[in-house]
Order: structure tokens, then sequence, then C-alpha cells
């Protein structure tokens, strides 16, 4: 049955006890490679190895600068002899612009591994070195020049969830959400900042109340974990939220089944 396990659910700005946000499927599977994710995959003891499939969202720093770390310690530490397979799923000149980050981040050094993984910018299909699922890429309202999308996962079991990436309010979100298990959605501003691009509690709200019978999982939040003793850089006063909304923290891990989304200690 899915996995989902939240490895960071911060926004760019790292929030108090938050990395950036990150989700891991079935210890296997990552929605996205921000800056943390090493960090991330350290803290819970998972090798870089054993990351079969990685679906970027968009190309916001934040979502993909830490795939050339990942790939380098693929090279020289979990995966010297290039045995592992990776299938990369990304929109628009996704290759390119990933050995273009890996040329920059370390000339010269990890471009032969590149070529060595399974590529595709195709907007649906079965999800590369995964053979349990298949994806659906569709776009959605975020900044336009870093080719925005989010996700529909859907498992053999017949299981479904939509990731959101970055986005504001927008009708490809909204007309598949009830169609949906569980919802993995941002919400990357707080109420007073009313921008087009990013949920809000208020936006959130409205997305739940109006699909009751889905399960929403806020992350890529700028609250500070209420949890982390350090001084809250904005606020670590979570919302009110519906009752079909959870504002999860970085280690939080769910197993999807048919009873619907049970947490889980690994
Ligand atoms: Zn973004």
């Amino acid at each position: 049955m899915p996995i989902l396990e939240f490895l960071g659910t911060g926004n760019a700005f790292l929030p108090q006890g938050r990395f950036h946000s990150l989700l891991l499927l079935d210890d296997s599977i990552l929605i996205d490679c921000p800056p943390t994710a090493l960090a991330s995959l350290r803290r819970i003891n998972i090798s870089p190895r054993d990351i079969n499939s990685i679906l970027f969202t968009h190309w916001h720093g934040d979502h993909y600068f830490g795939f050339p770390f990942l790939i380098l310690e693929r090279k020289w530490i979990s995966d010297r002899e290039g045995n592992r397979e990776l299938g990369i799923h990304g929109p628009s000149a996704c290759k390119k612009r990933l050995a273009e980050l890996c040329e920059l981040a370390y000339p010269g050094s990890v471009g032969d591994r590149l070529d060595s993984f399974k590529w595709s910018e195709e907007e649906q299909g079965g999800v590369q070195c995964s053979p349990h699922w298949s994806f659906e890429r569709f776009e959605v309202k975020h900044e336009i020049e870093v080719d925005p999308h989010g996700y529909i996962m859907t498992h053999e079991s017949g299981l479904k969830f939509m990731h959101t990436g970055d986005s504001g309010p927008c009708e490809a979100i909204s007309s598949r959400a009830g169609d949906c298990d569980v919802v993995v959605m941002e919400m990357g501003v707080p109420e007073e900042v009313d921008i087009p691009q990013h949920f809000r509690p208020s936006t959130v709200a409205t997305l739940a109340n109006a699909n009751p019978e889905t399960i929403f999982l806020v992350t890529h939040t700028w609250l500070d974990e209420p949890n982390c003793e350090r001084e809250p850089i904005i606020s670590n006063q979570l919302p009110q939220l519906p009752d079909n909304v959870i504002q999860v923290s970085d280690g939080d891990r769910f197993i999807l089944n048919s009873e619907g989304l049970q947490r889980s200690n690994k």
C-alpha cells in the first residue's frame, strides 16, 4: 500500500524546524529534490541509491537544487558501480536544466551519470523504475517562467493522490481534487499575502470544504514548526482549518489504503 512520508514541509525560507518541502513515496520515489534533500534522506537513514524515481514539479531552486548532491553521492558513495536505475520525470527541458545545474555545481564530475538515467518529459504514463505507479502531470498556477505543474499519482491498487506542486487556486486543481483520496498541497503564504501564485489558509479551507471526502495534507508552509524550541521566525500558531485538512510536520508518515489514510511509524 502507498506510504507517504514528509521529509520536509517548509517553503523556500526554511521556517524553524522544517526542511524544504519534500515527499518520499514508498521509501523510493521523490517528488522534487530540494537543497535539503540529501540531509532529509540522511535524517531517516535512507540511502540515495534506494531512490528509484524522481518527479519534478517546477524549476524553482527550492524544488530542484538538491539534485547534484544526490547524484554526486550516488556516484562516489552509495552506487559507485552505477548499478541502480533512476527514472526522472519533469516538465520542459528537464534533462537540459538538470544537466546544466550539475555542470555548474560539479563541473565535469557527474555529467556521465546522467546518460544512464531514464528520462521522460511525457505528461502521463508509468513512473519510470517504479512499476506500481502511473502519473499524470498537469499545469498549475504559479510563476510561468518555471513551468509549474502538479501530479496525479495513481497506484496499481487504484488509490490516487494529487501533489499540487507550488500553485495558487486554479481550475486544474479544483476540478481534480474530488477524484483523489488525498491531496498533498502547498500553503506557501500567510493569510495577509494575497497573491495568485500560492494558497493561503482561507483558500485551502475553501478547497477542502468543497471536497469533504478528500483528505488534504498541507505542506510547503511558511509556518514555523510548533514543536520546535527555537524562537519562531514568523509564527508557529497553526491556523484553524477544516477537519479534512492535516497540517503536516517533517517526519510525518502515512499509509494510504482502502480504509483511508492512517498515520504510521516506521
Ligand atoms: Zn515555486
